[in-house]
């Protein structure tokens, strides 16, 4: 599988060296998503993830012996689990729950205690929790405050997915390929990395946090690696979990499950997780790989990662300032920007790739192009400038958001309504797949892939310098023979 990477190997081994995540409050987008949906008030009881294996440890079996089946005839790529890992139900507490996990093959250093991420405006009512209580990898994001909640404790179905969806970005996807120097990595047949840094823990999530499935053919081709994405993978296995938590009466692992799938759907909502290199045609790709220097890719890498970084950092700030038109696309509402039309957002089978990741690779060579005019080149345009290292934290100097608006209001409106139409899209996505999830009912529609005429064009140009090149060898074997017959 790895035969392909000397051509893109070295630049795709480095994409990610920064810890990036699409957007950094998921919690947030899905509040803002689904806030006015009829379920969201409904009341739910915390329960700790072993009461409920214990409680469903003989349909959870059959359930993922049943996912393991399908995934292996319907997902592409797909790394089959071992069979050691198949879960059998059997053990009690921290067993029980380990072999659980080894089962849908998650971080085993995963903390999944139960916890609240309050909305930014909600009152404190329960205690605190620090950072890597959570997060094994304590501060990453600006993600406080956690609260602690005790078993059983009563809450609101929203409050429960919207924490849930900022999950999988606390750990729950790193170490798991054999690469990764884990114990986990070298258990769950899961293969090397294929793309992404393997010896960063964050680096280590991103081929199932990102997907390029609409990358041009030709990149296909030449990298067969970059194609090996298991977001679907998760997205279909939380899918799955949930509804099977809601069929049996856990309504708190229903939303749960679900935050997590609706992680990946709106991780894929993000241009740049839906592109390999937005700012670059494929041609321009190949031949950076094949004639650039290290420093041309190494160049084009870091204006990727800091460009990535940075439309994250101004997506969070505008959310968090309110911008009325990024709200109002988020939430659907009238006034927002349009979304999808109900049939186009539905949920159907390939749904993840043939619908939300086609629409933000669709919009990424714009946003790349918008954000490379708009804001000064040291932030997306100096190799020696590493955006999403020296604009954190304590180093923190550069607000996108207050420097685009003090630039002027062309520049932050056109950047904003790009952002609202993917956000516009993320709203659309979540409300439709809510309402698959919590339809028991519910059967996903037919596949609907989108048409790709690029790999036919291809053929076709082939096929024709062939007839040409074909065409010219006969005219001038002919020549040949008229002059040789003339000489006679
Ligand atoms: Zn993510």
């Amino acid at each position: 599988m790895h035969a392909a990477r000397p051509a893109l190997g070295l630049a795709l081994l480095c994409l990610l060296a920064r810890p990036l995540a699409a957007w950094e409050d998921h919690a947030r987008l899905s509040r803002l998503s689904l806030g006015s949906e009829s379920w969201t008030g409904s009341q739910v009881r915390a329960e700790s993830l072993e009461a409920f294996l214990e409680a469903e440890r003989t349909g959870l079996a059959g359930l993922l012996s049943g996912f393991e089946a399908r995934a292996a005839k319907e997902l592409a790529y797909y790394p089959k689990l071992p069979a050691e890992l198949a879960f059998r139900g059997e053990g009690e507490g921290p067993a029980l729950r380990a072999a659980f996990l080894a089962a849908i093959r998650l971080n085993p250093d995963a903390k999944l205690i139960l916890y609240l991420k309050p909305a930014p405006s909600a009152p404190r009512a329960r205690p605190e929790l620090p950072v890597d209580a959570v997060d094994p990898f304590d501060g990453r994001f600006e993600n406080r405050p956690f609260e602690s909640l005790a078993e059983g404790a009563e809450l609101g179905a929203l409050e429960v997915l919207a924490t849930a969806s900022d999950e999988p970005d606390y750990g729950l996807d790193c170490g798991l390929y054999e690469d990764n120097g884990t114990e986990a990595g070298s258990r769950y047949g899961l293969g090397e990395q294929p793309f992404g840094n393997p010896a960063l823990d964050y680096g280590s999530q991103a081929p199932l946090h990102m997907a390029f499935a609409h990358e041009d053919p030709i990149i296909g081709l030449a990298a067969p690696f970059t194609r090996r994405s298991l977001a679907d993978y998760r997205f279909r296995l939380y899918g799955e979990l949930a509804r099977f938590a809601f069929g049996t009466g856990h309504p708190y692992w229903g939303y749960r499950f679900g935050g997590w799938a609706l992680h990946y759907v709106q991780d894929l909502c993000q241009p740049y997780h839906a592109s390999l290199l937005p700012g670059l045609s494929a041609f321009r790709i190949l031949a950076l790989n094949a004639f650039g220097s290290a420093a041309d890719r190494e160049a084009a890498l870091i204006f990727l990662s800091n460009r990535h970084s940075l439309v994250e950092d101004y997506a969070y700030r505008a959310v968090a300032a309110g911008q009325p038109e990024i709200l109002a696309a988020l939430g659907g509402s009238e006034e927002g920007k349009a979304g999808l039309p109900p049939r186009d957002a539905a949920y159907r089978s390939g749904w993840l790739y043939d619908a939300v990741a086609r629409r933000a690779f669709g919009r990424g060579r714009r946003l790349d192009a918008l954000l490379a005019s708009s804001f000064p080149a040291r932030y997306v345009s100096d190799p020696s400038y590493d955006y999403g290292l020296s604009n954190v934290g304590p180093t923190r100097d550069f607000d996108p958001y207050a420097a685009l608006h003090a630039a002027g209001p062309e520049a932050a409106g056109a950047l904003e309504g790009l952002l609202a139409a993917c956000l516009a899209d993320a709203g659309s996505f979540s409300r439709s797949y809510l309402a698959y999830l919590l339809d028991e009912s519910a059967k996903p529609g037919p596949r609907r892939a989108p048409l790709d005429l690029r790999g036919p064009a291809y053929l076709a140009i082939l096929l024709a310098l062939a007839a040409l090149l074909l065409r010219s060898r006969r005219r001038s074997y002919a020549r040949r023979a008229l002059r040789e017959g003339g000489e006679l």
